[in-house]
């Protein structure tokens, strides 16, 4: 069976079209720039070289038109499609065919995540026209999380404003979480039973997963919550915002602005929100960038030890996406500040690069540490070829 994925962002629109049968990737590229002046494609096929070319895109509908046209001169079926949504809300609960009424609950959920929803449930039903015979499936990044405990996912609001705004805690990069507990389930043959799931990148979470279920995550209502990110405040003082309004006299959207994507890493080490140059500046001796990744550090051990909380202790910690699976330092400031639990990893097993699933446990451990590639355009293929294959 021959998946389309497709992974609409705010302005961009991501696409692989994946053979399941061997897991080949035929083609995969990226509309860059959708809306915005300058846009181009950066397209490879069967893991060639990536050809950039510019293309105007003045909208998602658009981009998407122009990738299916493009993927099906290739000559390969296309036997179903499945779509990242961002927010699935309160409907959501696992992905789901597309039809009329699917695609009205991801605009109706929209205002949870107004920059994705939107043009997600805009590039469905382009692709819908386009392709009538063909099934659509959407894949959100919130249901892993849909079924974890109350106690994970309620707020200590007022209950009549939470019910009536659907405020709880949805979380996020649920596929990702979802891909990585199969992966490590199948590395380690069935013995993880409660992991951590730690996917870092530009957006970070840690997801706590005991036999197969989502207990806790540590974005909420919004991907804002949690860890340090790129460019996000992760968890702050609620009253944080207030303060800054009353006695910043900063607007909501400059708050909105400020936390989103000027904060994290970006606005503590004061150079960039990549853990690469933040690496080579701490190197350098740059203190500003010392203390980034040492508050990275604390707060992504102490955050593992309030997901373990929810499992009641932990026996697989799984590191993933662009910090994860490629900064052996990352890993270590995070383990070495989880020593006390018993968590070892191997210097020189740790420093190994490498694309697939690795153990990087170290003597005498506890817990088994692994790193695990996540593969999100995966898991949403295997979704579409478990409900329409
Ligand atoms: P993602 O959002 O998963 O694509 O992750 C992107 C982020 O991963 C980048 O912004 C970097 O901070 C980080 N990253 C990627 N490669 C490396 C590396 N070799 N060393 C350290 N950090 C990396």
């Amino acid at each position: 069976m021959n998946v389309l994925v497709i992974n609409a962002g705010s302005s961009s629109l991501k696409y692989q079209l994946i053979d399941l049968s061997t897991q080949e990737v035929y083609a995969k590229g990226n509309c860059e720039r959708i809306g915005i002046e300058g846009s181009f494609l950066t397209h490879s096929e069967h893991g060639g070289e990536t050809q950039r070319t510019p293309v105007p895109f003045p909208t998602h509908r658009e981009a998407s038109e122009y990738v299916l046209e493009l993927i099906t001169n290739l000559g390969h079926t296309i036997d179903g499609i499945g779509h990242r949504v961002v927010q699935g809300g309160w409907y959501f609960p696992e992905s789901a065919v597309v039809d009329d009424e699917v695609l009205a609950k991801v605009r109706e959920v929209a205002p949870l995540a107004p920059l994705h929803n939107y043009v997600e449930a805009d590039v469905i039903e382009a692709m819908r026209k386009a392709m009538p015979e063909v099934g659509n499936v959407v894949v959100c990044d919130t249901s892993f999380h849909y079924h974890m405990p109350e106690t994970s996912w309620r707020y200590a609001l007022p209950r009549d404003v939470v019910d009536r705004l659907h405020i709880r805690k949805y979380g996020a990069h649920g596929t990702s979480h979802r891909f990585i507990w199969r992966a490590t389930r199948e590395f380690t043959h069935g013995e993880t039973k409660k992991l951590i799931s730690l996917h870092l990148g530009s957006g970070s979470s840690l997801c706590a997963i005991e036999d197969g279920r989502s207990m806790d995550t540590t974005m909420g209502l919004t991907p804002l919550d949690g860890l340090i990110m790129g460019t996000r405040t992760g968890t702050v003082d609620p009253a944080t915002v207030f303060y800054l309004q009353r006695v910043g006299n900063y607007t909501v959207d400059e708050v909105d602005t400020m936390m989103n994507k000027q904060s994290g890493l970006l606005a503590l080490s004061g150079i960039s929100s990549d853990t690469r140059d933040i690496e080579d500046g701490a190197a350098k001796g740059d203190e500003h960038c010392i203390i980034a990744l040492e508050m990275f550090g604390y707060r992504t051990a102490q955050l593992t030890l309030e997901m373990a909380q929810a499992m009641e202790g932990f026996d697989t910690m799984a590191f993933s996406a662009g910090i994860g699976e490629n900064s052996p330092l990352c890993r270590e400031k995070i383990c070495e500040r989880l020593a006390w639990q018993g968590v070892r990893i191997d210097k020189e097993k740790n420093a190994v690069r490498s694309g697939e699933v690795r153990d990087i446990t170290g003597e005498g451990s506890k817990v088994r540490v692994l790193v695990v590639p996540t593969n999100e355009e995966l898991m949403i293929a295997y979704d579409v070829q478990e409900l329409l294959g």
